[in-house]
């Protein structure tokens, strides 16, 4: 099995960003396991299912496809055999993706999905960066690195605001509280920091800081 950098963290605390810039950096594979629940929330939605319903959602979840390529220059994601990297960065995913994250037998199913695609990642022959929220925690605990990243709640903001192509930032903050709230709070595998984990703060670095720091720890 690869190399595991684990890169876990609230949302909008610039973990794809850095975790595509630290893979290319080093040669690995990356994987952005958010956007395998955001997949997950979109093939829910299109089928209809009401995600606040989790019964509904754990039963139609057996039923999703999902695949995801892990090139970091490259990422891929389909459900159903569908391209849904547009549209799992819409607000209606967005907004219901926390709920659905939340129902255990969603991540019975993606954790199992992760740990498979971790294994014969050997596509890069040496590591692999993945980014998530119990990547150190649940899905990779031997991970020898495992960075918590994080950054101050306005900076999040205004950088997904940015990202949006200038939306109100106050409106962002808001949705992002929102998420890291039931992110943090679920029963199932809710955010934590891991114990071994480094925490790195970004909200006074650049992004080829962030990237150049995290790259230093894994050489180290
Ligand atoms: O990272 P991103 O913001 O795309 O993740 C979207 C949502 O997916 C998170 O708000 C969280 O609810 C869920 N998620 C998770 N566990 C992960 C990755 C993402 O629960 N490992």
């Amino acid at each position: 099995t690869p190399i595991v950098i684990a890169i876990d963290g609230p949302s909008g605390s610039g973990k794809s960003s850095t975790s595509r810039g630290v893979a290319s950096a080093l040669g690995y594979d990356y994987l952005d396991t958010g956007a395998m629940y955001r997949a997950m929330t979109w093939a829910l939605l299109q089928r209809g299912v009401d995600v606040e319903d989790a019964d509904a959602v754990a039963v139609a979840a057996d039923d999703v496809s999902i695949r995801v390529g892990t090139d970091p220059q490259a990422p891929t994601i389909q459900a159903d055999g569908t391209d849904v990297a547009g549209p799992i960065r819409q607000d209606e995913v967005t907004t219901a993706v926390s709920p659905v994250s939340a129902v255990p037998h969603v991540r019975e199913l993606l954790v199992r999905a992760q740990r498979e695609v971790i294994a014969t990642s050997s596509g890069a022959g040496r590591g692999i960066v993945v980014e998530g929220r119990d990547i150190g925690t649940v899905v990779a605990p031997d991970a020898p690195l495992k960075v918590y990243l994080v950054a101050d709640t306005a900076a999040r903001a205004a950088r997904r605001a940015a990202e949006l192509g200038g939306v109100d930032a106050s409106l962002t903050e808001a949705s992002l509280t929102r998420r890291d709230t039931i992110d943090s709070t679920r029963t199932a595998s809710p955010l934590v920091q891991a114990d071994d984990a480094v925490v790195v703060d970004s909200t006074h670095l650049t992004l080829d800081e962030v990237i150049e720091h995290i790259v230093g720890l894994a050489r180290e």
